[in-house]
This record gives structure tokens, C-alpha cells and sequence, in this order.
């Protein structure tokens, strides 16, 4: 289960040499080449699956159980006193490879990495509203 045409598979496959530093029989860990902070590092599953939601669940949990090993190893290699544990979903989320991956991001005090993040606000009644459609849709 691998794409011929994905990045990401051929670092797995070890077509493309990659800083490798962790590896078990689901899920293999390396580091970004365009770091946000030092020691931001890419968890991929093996095999090839797009996103979140195409990934299966044997994967998906063999893949949050490697997490906090990786990042506990990336905060002790780098002096982090804490990190980002993320994923992007499609192009319109940031999304640029399209294989499943986990950016754990190593964080310290002050270090000016910023998301930008824009807190929004629902109106009266949206937000129940929203939560019963979420609630219909999980049927
Ligand atoms: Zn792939």
C-alpha cells in the first residue's frame, strides 16, 4: 500500500534519504526539512493513506501510541518544555502532502513561533444549532 508518486512513501521505502528517528512496524518518525522549530518532526504511517479519515483505526492508534515516545525523545534531544502534536486535512486546511502525517512541533518560552489563529464567535442559537447537525451527521 504504497503511492508511487507520494514523497512521503518513498521516505518510508527509503527512496529519499530522510534524517530517520524512529521506526516501528506501522509508523515511522523523521525530521521536516523546513523546520518550524528545530527538531520538528514528521510521525507517517507505513503504508499510504491520505488523511484521517481514510486511515484505519489499527493504524491511527499504533500511530498516537508512537506520539508521545517521539515527542518525549524530541523534547529532551532539543531542551522543549513543550509541543505541538498536529495534522492538516486536505489542501484547504494546509494540508501539502497528501499521506497522513503528525507534526510534532517542539516548543520553549518565547520562541516567536506563532499560529495566528483567529478566535471567531457564534451568534445566538448557532452554536446549538451546529451541534445538532454535527450530532445528526455522526448517524
Ligand atoms: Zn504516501
Amino acid at each position: 500500500m504504497s503511492d508511487p508518486s507520494c514523497i512521503f512513501c518513498k521516505i518510508v521505502a527509503g527512496q529519499i534519504p530522510s534524517e530517520r528517528v524512529y521506526e516501528d512496524a506501522q509508523a515511522v518518525a523523521f525530521l521536516d526539512i523546513h523546520p518550524i522549530a528545530p527538531g520538528h518532526t514528521l510521525l507517517v504511517p507505513k503504508a499510504h493513506f491520505a488523511n484521517l479519515l481514510e486511515t484505519p483505526q489499527e493504524v491511527l492508534a499504533a500511530l498516537v501510541a508512537a506520539a508521545p515516545r517521539v515527542a518525549g525523545a524530541v523534547m529532551r534531544a532539543t531542551g522543549a518544555e513543550g509541543f505541538n502534536f498536529f495534522q492538516f486535512n486536505g489542501a484547504c486546511s494546509g494540508q501539502e502532502i497528501m499521506h497522513l502525517h503528525f507534526h510534532i512541533i517542539p516548543r520553549r518560552p518565547g520562541d516567536g513561533v506563532s499560529y495566528q489563529w483567529r478566535q471567531g464567535a457564534y451568534r445566538e442559537g448557532e452554536m446549538r444549532a451546529l451541534g445538532a447537525k454535527v450530532r445528526q451527521a455522526m448517524e
